[in-house]
């Protein structure tokens, strides 16, 4: 029997490593649903896309591909991995995913790609949308000051630490307030903050957790 663990939550809270790692943990495929959001936004970037060109944007999803294999993203063929995490694409993903034509690509694809293997998916709506029966769900959190820190320590951004603790809050704003699959705690999610976690501590936890939470 094939399952699916939902990890949704805000920017930076961890839940890109963790799901990471507890993929390898339980020997299951882990697909990071953020990295397909912002590979969308980087061909958007690069073609002059903007917010208010909807049907350039239908036209344009007709023929975009995106794959994964081996933990690398490819856009139309090309790997497009490490462009991904720019401050650029960071700060206009949010509209890109906010759009509806996108978010219907992008699910069906995250859909079809774990329909017959154990997976487990981190984003923003994959436990209210995505896969609402996934037999384990969770919501991940921590301070927006703790979360800005761990991005600061990733070394990605030319951004300072209160900079990014900003951005990171903006962020999560607009991913929570848009009409369509909006950042949102499942009900039936199991709720951890790990501001004062480390990550081992909190796979420990999360596999605790699931024991508890075995069918
Ligand atoms: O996880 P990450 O921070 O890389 O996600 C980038 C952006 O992609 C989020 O801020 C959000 O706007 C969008 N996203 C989404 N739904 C998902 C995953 C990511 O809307 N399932």
């Amino acid at each position: 029997m094939t399952y699916i663990i939902a990890m949704d939550g805000p920017s930076g809270s961890g839940k890109s490593t963790l799901s990471e790692m507890l993929a390898e943990k339980l020997d299951i495929e882990y697909l990071n649903t953020g990295l397909m959001y912002r590979a969308v936004t980087k061909r958007f970037l690069d073609l002059g896309i903007g917010h208010e060109d909807g049907e350039i944007i239908k036209e344009e999803l007709k023929d975009l591909t995106l794959s994964i294999e081996n933990g690398k993203i490819y856009l139309n063929g090309e790997d497009v991995s490490k462009y991904l995490r720019s401050d650029d694409i960071t700060k206009n993903v949010s509209w890109v995913s906010a759009n509806k034509d996108v978010r219907e690509k992008l699910v069906d694809l995250q859909r079809a790609i774990a329909k017959d293997t154990s997976f487990i998916l981190d984003g923003r709506d994959i436990g209210t949308v995505v896969f609402p029966n996934a037999k384990y769900k969770f919501y991940i959190t921590a301070s927006s000051r703790i979360r800005a820190l761990r991005r600061y320590k990733q070394n990605e951004s030319d951004f300072d630490i209160d900079e990014l603790e900003e951005a990171i809050i903006a962020r999560d704003d607009y991913d929570s307030k848009r009409e369509i699959s909006p950042l949102k705690k499942a009900d039936d999610a199991i709720l951890i903050d790990n501001s004062n976690l480390s990550i081992d501590e909190t796979i420990d936890l999360i596999l605790k957790k699931m024991d508890q939470h075995a069918i």
